[in-house]
């Protein structure tokens, strides 16, 4: 199974009606990438930069990670690489940067809000981005994003960033792709003044789950209500899909249900023709597109738009992946 499997990492994920899907990947080593390009990702949907504050004693320096960004840019061989700005704060600490105690960590000092407080750190982490642009299609991604004004500071600073390069005379893509993740329920109800502001939106489906039904993702206690097909999560998802399609942006999903399959006639459904998952998830994810027919997932999908609790949803699309032989 797993060696059939293998041998559709050259095949184009295309559908039996032939709409095709673009797959690629969510890394947070070189090491991942390596098995995602094996598994045949078209690129990075999603580098989680925060893995490289970790486990260690200070802030990376610019050069540590223009050297990293540039090796996977290389490595991802022309395809798109997006880069995420750090996302520390919720769950993730870094030994070396003390965070203050919050009873809130996830409603709290996250992520962009630490890099808008913070340009030192942020700069940084923009500048080494940015020079990686230079060796191939790298794609900013800001996180956590609930406002435009968020959205207009980073832009700012990534401006401040290119004019710190252009006094040193350093080669970058001065048209890179900016992008915010939509995983906040705010950022999903203003999806069309957000997407005047950008140029694609990454849909994070972990976080826009946890804060859109108030289900702490770490606790255990309750993750059976832990619904990624809640109506209430269906129709931020629809927000933000027709925010983008209208204004002409490119939206892919980046959070864990981008690698469920019973999610894929949802995206069909959506128009949503790109998504970004674990390295593990592509060949399965690709298997299942293959024996997809289009039309009749779309079906399904619009099906699952209409009812109403999230038991039936889940139902419908299980039953989908498994047709009853
Ligand atoms: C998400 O929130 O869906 C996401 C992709 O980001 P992370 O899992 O790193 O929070
Ligand atoms: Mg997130």
């Amino acid at each position: 199974k797993k060696e059939q499997l293998q041998l559709l990492a050259e095949v184009d994920a295309v559908t039996r009606d032939g709409e095709q899907l673009t797959l690629a990947a969510n890394i947070s080593s070189f090491k991942e990438l390596e098995t995602s390009m094996k598994h045949g990702a078209k690129g990075v949907g999603l580098f989680r930069t925060e893995f490289l504050y970790m486990d260690r004693s200070e802030f990376p320096t610019e050069e540590e990670q223009f050297e990293i960004y540039r090796r996977i840019t290389e490595r991802a061989s022309g395809h798109p690489v997006v880069i995420r700005t750090l996302d520390i704060g919720g769950d993730k600490q870094l030994d070396y940067f003390a965070l203050p105690e919050e009873d809130n960590p996830f409603l709290g000092y996250r992520a962009i809000r630490i890099c808008l407080d913070r340009p030192d750190i942020f700069l940084t982490q923009l500048r080494a981005i940015l020079r990686a642009s230079a060796f191939g299609d790298v794609r900013v991604l800001f996180p956590m994003i609930s406002s435009v004004d968020e959205v207009r500071q980073a832009k700012e600073l990534l401006r401040k960033a290119m004019i710190q390069l252009d006094e040193r005379g350093e080669n970058y893509d001065r048209g890179l792709s900016i992008g915010i993740m939509i995983e906040v329920p705010a950022a999903a109800a203003i999806a069309d003044l957000l997407a005047e502001e950008v140029d694609f939106f990454s849909i994070g489906t972990n976080d826009l789950v946890q804060y859109v039904l108030a289900v702490d993702r770490m606790n255990e206690q309750i993750a059976h209500m832990y619904h990624p097909f809640h109506p209430a999560v269906l129709r931020m998802l629809r927000m933000t899909a027709n925010a983008a399609r209208d204004r002409g942006i490119e939206v892919s999903v980046c959070g864990e249900m981008a690698g469920d399959e019973r999610a894929i006639p949802i995206w069909l459904e959506l128009g949503i023709q790109k998504l970004s998952m674990s390295p593990q998830s592509l060949l399965r994810v690709k298997h299942r597109v293959l024996n997809t027919t289009a039309s009749s997932a779309r079906e399904t999908g619009r099906q699952s738009f209409r009812l109403a609790r999230s038991g039936e949803i889940e139902r419908l699309l299980s039953d989908f992946v498994t047709p009853v032989s």
